[in-house]
């Protein structure tokens, strides 16, 4: 009996957790290591319980459940996270824990035992949004960030620390990490490519590289009327070269290469006086990890032209400097092909935004499986997927599960 996924069971569990941290008008506020992500652990653990499996929880708060398989070893693990921004969707990370308790239920329902163990895994604390930086979980998990340093990292708010909260919340474990057979991570898109395309399933190749700069830009404040151009030392001049040569980068580049200027601060900030110094921010994307470095060398070697053409002195520095990340290309063959199997349209394409899965890709082979966002909205509380994409891309992860784990009624 081949194992299906029940939409009415996996939307069902989609709506359960949505209930926790549920906002007025929609969407959720389960904030890592709040009461409403303890709320959110202790329901995903009676799931898991209540699925058979066995529960562990490590140093840094990360839960994941194992059903055992004919032999003992690592297991292929499906993971994703259940914290979310202060304002965030149901589906953002829920999707991937969700669709791995699905696809324990209906191994079970359907008798199957898998030859190696099937491991279902939230991550704590990937959206970053309350404890810097992101992907803290699966990062120490790991190996790529260092627990004990995690541990006293502050609320960015200041409302507690790491390690304070996880034992508040009854959530500092001490199971070791694993390094799973695979990793697979079932994720809603974010973003906008899938549904104008039409296409149901995204193959993800990796997650694009990341380079945010800060540049603050000193000069001099002066008459806006009685100073000649040629004589002024305008900081907010070469601010504004700075940021247009940012996007003239993109633009020479083509896609994927994009660039944004988040911060742009100039002060004293007055109609009729030359600015004396600026800030802004550049984040610079690449999949290409030497164009990446290139658009930022580019970038930093105009703006000290800029500056020094216009008198001004330049200090900039790094804000992130992250690698892009290349799933498992053979993996990523065995997700389009699966896709294919059941009909569905797909399409290989690389993540924008950063994910749990890029923590594993160096240590073991993985891969993510993408289903559309409507208007492209995440991190927003009308972030919608429709059930029907939900349950085929939950049904591509099952039968990926399956051929990984060695299935057999
Ligand atoms: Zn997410």
């Amino acid at each position: 009996m081949t194992p299906e996924v029940s939409p009415a069971r996996l939307m069902g569990r989609v709506e359960a957790l949505g209930r926790i941290g549920a906002l007025d008008g929609g969407g959720v506020c389960r904030l890592a290591l709040t009461d409403a992500d303890k709320a959110g652990r202790d329901w995903l653990v009676s799931e898991m319980r209540d699925l058979g499996m066995s529960v562990f929880v490590d140093a840094i708060g990360n839960i994941w459940g194992i059903r055992p398989g004919q032999r003992a070893g690592a297991p292929v693990m499906v993971g994703s996270h259940i914290d979310s921004v202060a304002t965030g969707g149901i589906y953002d990370g829920a999707l991937g824990v969700l669709g791995g308790l699905e696809v324990v239920t209906a191994l079970n329902v359907a008798g199957i035992e898998t030859e190696t163990p099937v491991a279902v895994a939230a991550f704590t604390n990937e959206e970053g949004a309350r404890f810097a930086p992101d992907m803290m979980g699966s990062g120490v998990h790991q190996g790529a960030l260092v627990l004990e340093e995690m541990l006293t990292v502050q609320a960015t708010d200041g409302s507690g620390v790491v390690g304070e909260e996880l034992d508040r919340i009854g959530y500092r474990g001490n199971d070791a990490p694993i390094t799973p057979a695979a990793y697979l991570e079932l994720h809603i898109e974010q973003g906008p490519v899938l549904e104008a395309e039409g296409v149901r399933i995204g193959a993800v190749t990796g997650v694009q590289g990341i380079h945010w700069t800060e540049f603050v830009v000193e000069g001099q404040t002066n008459h806006a009327g009685t100073t000649p151009m040629a004589l002024r030392r305008d900081a907010g001049q070469v601010a504004m070269r700075i940021g247009l040569e940012a996007d003239q980068i993109a633009a020479d580049a083509g896609p994927p290469q994009v660039a944004t200027v988040g911060v742009f601060e100039i002060s004293p900030g007055l109609v009729n006086v030359v600015p004396e110094r600026a800030r802004l921010t550049v984040d610079l994307r690449n999949t290409d990890g030497a164009a990446l470095v290139a658009a930022t060398e580019r970038l930093i070697g105009r703006a000290e032209a800029f500056a020094a053409e216009a008198g001004c002195v330049l200090t900039h520095r790094p804000l992130a400097r992250f690698a892009p990340v290349e799933f498992d290309a053979r993996l990523v063959d065995r997700v389009e092909a699966a896709a294919r199997t059941r009909q569905l349209s797909v399409k290989r394409m690389p993540s924008g935004a950063g994910h749990d899965a890029q923590m594993f890709a160096p240590n073991c082979p993985t891969a993510m499986i993408f289903v559309p966002s409507q208007n492209g909205l995440s991190h927003n509380i009308k972030e919608h997927s429709e059930e029907a994409d939900i349950v085929a891309g939950t049904q591509v992860l099952l039968d990926l599960v399956c051929d990984l784990a060695g299935a057999s009624s």
